[in-house]
């Protein structure tokens, strides 16, 4: 069976669906004691959870390996969801109003600090509070009866009589009938199983601090081709805590150097961290190549950022890590009640080719200029292109007061 489209799956209702249990077996086929789960996913963040909640909730026993002692900790997101991730991802409508805050509009700033501000008729991105999310995530996977197993390292997966066997280093050997790869940018599961792996990477950092300032409710954009090469700068006032950052192309064997001072000495006069200095630090890298050649083989895939899942001019990951993360749970557990081929035969081809994208990622490689942007920002043909990348082109005036 084959199909790549997303009407494709029926509407889950977990109220409706009591997950079996991952059942322990006597001997795995390296003679081990075992648990055997119908799906086992490694990495517990955005992909790896919608993945895991939706095979559960489609009647699987499913298990999570996350290596981090919880979900929240040590983060590498800004963790800002696009209004299309919230109108298409229905988990996320469970999400507590708490842990989120929207963000009405954008500021753009040419490297000159002159700016544009952007708005959409009806659209807001999400500001959350990202530590919190993510565990809040944990526990409602497990209410869906995911076993999510914290502190727990994936190193390798072994193929053996049709079933994929996973030692850990603390507890028995895993056994599953199918393996997903959620974990992240650097993909432990891409490199056992022989699969592609990212190479081309965006480096961000962003400090967290307690009483900066700057216009509410927007998000702040910087264009600065020396400070954020091949990305931008930005700040906003999140959940609790208001964030600033700055992101700039990984060049293979050149200068890595990113350093927020000269950013925030820049963006003094329309943002200001405060007195005191930051309460948390995130950085992390960012696949920007876009969707890899090989993401699937025989009962296993996968998906975000470990599949490059990435927009390649946003940087944003989590509403397909979320979108895709989710389908692929269904998918898996389509094939496992033997209602549809291995998905690493069809599904995988739902995933974005991010086209359009990849192109205007090769021209702001190639061709940015501060003087460019300086003398286009506030153009129409400007605003249509930055309405584009950031409102998936739902551009219009601003919302009156
Ligand atoms: C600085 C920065 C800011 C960003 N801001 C945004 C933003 O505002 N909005 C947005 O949409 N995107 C943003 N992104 C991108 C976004 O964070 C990612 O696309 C998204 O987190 C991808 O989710 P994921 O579940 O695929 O992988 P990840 O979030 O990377 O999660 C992978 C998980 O796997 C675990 N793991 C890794 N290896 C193993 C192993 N061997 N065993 C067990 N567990 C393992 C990790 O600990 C982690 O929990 C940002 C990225 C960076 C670096």
């Amino acid at each position: 069976m084959s199909s790549s489209s997303s009407s494709f799956f029926a509407p889950l209702d977990s109220s409706l669906i009591t997950p079996p249990h991952a059942v322990p077996i006597s001997s795995a086929g390296s003679g081990a004691a075992g648990i055997k789960v119908d799906l086992l996913v490694v990495g517990a963040s955005f992909a790896g959870l919608a993945c895991a909640r939706a095979a559960a909730l489609a009647g699987l026993s499913v298990m999570v390996l996350e290596k981090k002692a919880s979900a929240g900790s040590k983060l590498h997101t800004t963790g800002i969801i696009v209004k299309d991730a919230v109108d298409s991802v229905p988990w996320l409508a469970e999400v507590p109003p708490a842990l989120v805050r929207r963000i009405e509009g954008v500021r753009l700033y040419a490297p000159n600090m002159r700016h544009v501000d952007l708005h959409a008729p009806g659209y807001w991105f999400w500001a959350t509070d990202a530590p919190a999310l993510l565990d809040w995530m944990v526990d409602s996977a497990r209410a869906c009866g995911v076993d999510v197993r914290l502190g727990t390292l994936f190193e390798q997966a072994l193929w053996i009589n049709g079933r994929w066997e996973v030692p850990v280093t603390h507890g028995p050997c895993i056994t599953a009938t199918y393996l997903v790869g959620a974990d992240g940018p650097h993909s432990r599961v891409a490199k056992a199983l022989g699969l592609s792996r990212n190479t081309r990477f965006l480096y961000g950092v962003e400090h967290e601090y307690q009483g900066a300032r700057m216009a509410p409710d927007l998000l702040h954009c910087f264009i600065d081709r020396k400070l954020a090469p091949g990305y931008i700068g930005w700040a906003l006032d999140g959940v609790g805590v208001s964030q600033i950052g700055l992101a700039r192309r990984v060049v293979p064997g050149g200068t890595q150097a990113l350093r927020l001072d000269p950013l925030l000495d820049k963006i003094a006069s329309v943002v200001s961290p405060g007195d005191s200095p930051p309460v948390a630090v995130r950085a992390g890298m960012i696949p920007c190549g876009g969707v890899l050649p090989r993401v699937a083989r025989e009962r296993a895939l996968l998906v975000g950022d470990a599949a490059g899942m990435v927009s390649p001019v946003t940087a944003g990951g989590i509403h397909t890590a979320l979108q895709h993360g989710e389908r692929a749970g269904e998918a898996v557990a389509r094939f496992v009640r033997k209602e549809a081929d291995d998905p690493a035969n069809w599904f995988v081809r739902s995933y974005p080719s991010f086209l359009l994208k990849r192109t205007l990622r090769w021209a702001f490689d190639n061709f940015q200029s501060d003087w460019m942007f300086n003398h286009l920002l506030g153009t129409p043909q400007m605003r249509r292109v930055a309405e584009l990348i950031y409102f998936h082109r739902k551009g219009g005036p601003p919302p009156q007061a």
